[in-house]
């Protein structure tokens, strides 16, 4: 196809097609994308975008969008989950923006899907196609075809796989390769501030720590609500393809016995809980598992994250940037670009899989190796938390 009439089809309308969308229409690319659902909705947990996915945001023009709906805590502490003694802290807020460039924002996933949404609207370059889930693609020399389940064709000169855990696209560049359920289930809530008594309501990011499960708590909702996890071993159930059960009467005390009151509280004061078990790849071993002639995939569809390190969608937003950098290369040419954005990614999507997977380890460790984490924590915990190489962005990583 000639590129001056360059097509994108981005597969899947989640957090990163929507910002692929963006990225690419903030470039002058049109973009065509077909999302499964009939309508555009998310779950309404949340995430943490670090500053080196804030500066993409308000780089797109996002930062006033972002400042209605997020919270902006000026703190991470860790605590240790049996004693309630805080281990280490690291400082957000200016110290952020004096290091970085930029904010360490929380927000829930429904918000910052419907401020993407919004400005994908406002943008105007994008065809957004609902109910049209993907069932084929295929390649030739000069076109990418992309075959809906309606049986109906389209054109492109690329295809982006943004089509999350359970990619369909996927199959057509890295094949063989199953998502696994890891061994660890997520329980997730959302509740009011006001709703909790005081000494529970919080303005900062805390990890508690414990031996075999640890959980996070922070504002979001411009700290109208506060989001916390439990992630704990466990087995998952039977469908794990359902991955967003609810989880009201479960029984979190069993994994919490012996810890410190002020994480048992806050759990017991919330009543709707959702399960979420967590399941990985293989991390990606090269750019050929990113991209396969005209066909790229992108975010969860080609790493999915362990939410040790808070980068899921904080890693697709940085593909969608480098997609369109790529993308509206004039020096290269379809299969080039996507050649170039696989390069430029690969390596640090794998990078931040694995610190991902460490982190769980080192969160849920016990006996001395908890011991030892706890003393770390305490002799040097600045220096353990704050990560330059992530934050500073992925010309860093
Ligand atoms: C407990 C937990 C906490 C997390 N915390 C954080 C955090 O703090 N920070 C962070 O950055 N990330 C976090 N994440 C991860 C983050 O939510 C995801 O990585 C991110 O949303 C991935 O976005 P995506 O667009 O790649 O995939 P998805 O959000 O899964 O979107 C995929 C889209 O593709 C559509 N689709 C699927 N198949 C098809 C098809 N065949 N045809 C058409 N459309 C299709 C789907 O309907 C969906 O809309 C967390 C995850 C978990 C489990």
């Amino acid at each position: 196809m000639p590129t001056t009439q360059k097509k994108i089809l981005v597969v899947g309308g989640g957090i990163g097609g929507l910002a692929t969308a963006l990225a690419c229409g903030a470039r002058g690319l049109p973009v065509q994308l077909i999302e499964k659902k009939p309508e555009f909705s998310e779950v309404g947990a949340g995430v943490q975008l670090s500053p080196n996915v804030v500066r993409l945001l308000e780089g797109w023009g996002l930062a006033s969008a972002l400042d209605a709906v997020a919270s902006f805590p000026p703190l991470l502490q860790v605590r240790s989950a049996r004693s309630g003694a805080v281990l280490g802290q690291l400082a957000f807020g200016a110290r952020a923006v004096q290091r970085y460039g930029a904010r360490y924002a929380t927000v829930t996933r429904a918000d910052l899907h419907a401020l993407l949404l919004s400005a994908v609207q406002a943008q105007g370059s994008t065809q957004l196609l609902l109910d049209n889930a993907l069932h084929q693609v295929s390649q030739d020399a000069n076109a990418v075809t992309v075959t809906s389940a309606d049986g109906h064709q389209r054109r492109a000169n690329v295809a982006i796989g943004a089509d999350g855990l359970w990619s369909n696209v996927r199959e057509f560049v890295r094949a063989n390769a199953q998502p696994r359920f890891s061994g660890h289930l997520a329980y997730r809530a959302m509740v009011p501030q006001a709703a909790l008594t005081q000494a529970l309501r919080s303005e900062v990011i805390t990890a508690w720590l414990g031996p075999r499960f640890h959980a996070v708590q922070y504002p979001v909702h411009g700290g109208e609500w506060l989001n916390v996890a439990v992630i704990v071993h466990g087995t998952a159930p039977d469908d794990v393809h359902h991955w967003d059960h609810e989880a009201n009467g479960i029984d979190l005390g069993v994994h919490l016995e012996g810890t410190a009151s002020g994480l048992q509280d806050l759990v017991g004061a919330i009543k709707a809980w959702r399960l979420w078990p967590l399941n990985t790849l293989p991390h990606l071993r090269g750019a050929k598992e990113m991209a396969f002639g005209r066909i790229a995939l992108m975010g969860d569809a080609a790493h999915p994250m362990l939410p040790y390190l808070a980068q899921g969608a904080g890693m697709a937003i940085e593909d969608a940037a480098a997609l369109a950098d790529a993308l509206s290369n004039p020096a290269l040419g379809d299969v080039a670009a996507l050649e170039r954005y696989a390069q430029s990614r690969w390596r640090r999507n794998a990078r931040v899989q694995a610190r991902a997977r460490r982190n769980g380890q080192v969160f849920h460790a016990t006996g001395l190796q908890r011991w030892g984490r706890d003393t770390a924590m305490k002799l040097l915990g600045q220096r353990l938390l704050d990560l330059p190489w992530l934050y500073e962005g992925a010309s860093r990583g």
